[in-house]
């Protein structure tokens, strides 16, 4: 793979223009966004896009998002957009919401990894916007991290997991979201949730009534099993250290961990239900709080490598609506190793 001197670009016009210059000239860059920062390339330039999944280490038949700027790119990239897509648009573009659509021929095969679908969103982030703009294409990008390992929140989290693997990070600030967008399929019947995110389910019953949320969002897919969206079937958002979900009350919590303290463990729990802990701890927002903790999780994941844990018992947040993208991250973290207390 070609070698780069990574280049952090500064937040204005002159480092939006060189942003937009690279990616033009079929290159990669990491690029703000409110969810999570992505790894950008020029979504219609095949060999721009295979540069992402090399420099991510992301196997093939995992496609990737395309990000627009102008509702009317849309129709230049996907065959059909039903009533329900344009009013899921107008309530919620630019935001974390993902739409599935069948895909017009421009999209090319690498992105989608071979599906007749394209996933699609307008991001909010301004920077990302303009970015889009003044590149004057649509924009494929999966999140900046290397496979597997938690989503990047900052500039300084893309460095560390693409310093030399891409040419330059255009840095927007931390993310305000922090965790990836919601994913809606919505070529079948009924729309159907694929990836829980800031859109919540409620949000999106507000405008489509009818909902399905596939299994895999809270259960494990079998290996065998077709994914219909491949990224699914992927560990995924995982520090180095092995976490375990635990269910159960704050004092349940607090004595279960205390009795499995041992060199590396560490207790993941929420703001003020450290009391009691007798071994380090690490917090990810309050109890109550799932956006909070939504938009501290992947840096908490991170810093759990920085303080060389082994073992983490992570407090499992509850998986009402934007709980439930915590929730789903957090399981996947955990490889589905849950234990339930109480
Ligand atoms: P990332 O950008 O790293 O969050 O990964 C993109 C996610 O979008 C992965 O989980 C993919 O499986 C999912 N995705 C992308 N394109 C499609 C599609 N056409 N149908 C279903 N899921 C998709
Ligand atoms: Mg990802």
């Amino acid at each position: 793979m070609k070698k780069y001197k990574t280049l952090l670009l500064e937040n204005n016009e002159t480092g939006i223009k060189k942003a937009a210059a690279l990616l033009r000239a079929g290159e990669i860059v990491g690029i703000p966004t409110e969810t999570v920062y992505g790894l950008a390339a020029n979504a219609l330039n095949a060999s721009a896009i295979r540069r992402i999944f090399k420099a991510k280490g992301r196997p093939q038949d995992n496609p990737l998002i395309v990000h627009i700027a102008e509702l009317n790119s849309l129709y230049e990239l996907v065959m059909d957009v039903s009533d329900t897509a344009l009013q899921l648009a107008m309530r919620f573009w630019p935001g974390p919401l993902t739409m599935v659509f069948a895909k017009k021929p421009v999209i090319p095969d690498i992105l989608s990894a071979g599906l007749a679908t394209v996933a699609i969103r307008m991001p909010s982030h301004p920077t990302a916007l303009s970015l889009i703009k003044a590149a004057n294409v649509p924009l494929a990008a999966p999140s900046a991290n290397r496979s597997g390992s938690p989503s990047p929140t900052t500039a300084s989290h893309v460095i560390r997991d693409m310093d030399g693997r891409i040419p330059a990070v255009l840095d927007g600030g931390a993310c305000s979201v922090g965790v990836e967008s919601t994913i809606l399929d919505l070529t079948g019947e009924v729309p159907c949730l694929l990836r829980p995110g800031g859109i919540t389910p409620e949000m999106i019953r507000s405008v489509t009534g009818k909902l399905k949320i596939h299994r895999a969002v809270t259960a494990e897919l079998s290996r065998s099993s077709m994914a219909i969206s491949p990224g699914m079937k992927y560990k995924h958002y995982s520090p180095k250290a092995h976490v375990v979900l635990v269910k159960g009350s704050p004092q349940a919590f607090t004595r279960f961990v205390n009795s499995r303290s041992g060199e590396g463990v560490v207790a993941m729990c929420f703001d003020k239900e450290q009391y009691g802990l007798e071994v380090p701890y690490v917090t990810y927002g309050a109890r109550g709080d799932a956006a909070g903790q939504a938009r501290q999780l992947f840096s908490v994941l991170r810093r759990l490598d920085d303080i060389g844990a082994k073992t983490v018992y992570c407090a499992c947040p509850n998986e009402r609506e934007m709980g439930l993208a915590v929730y789903n991250r957090l399981l996947r973290a955990a490889g589905f190793e849950v234990i339930e207390l109480d």
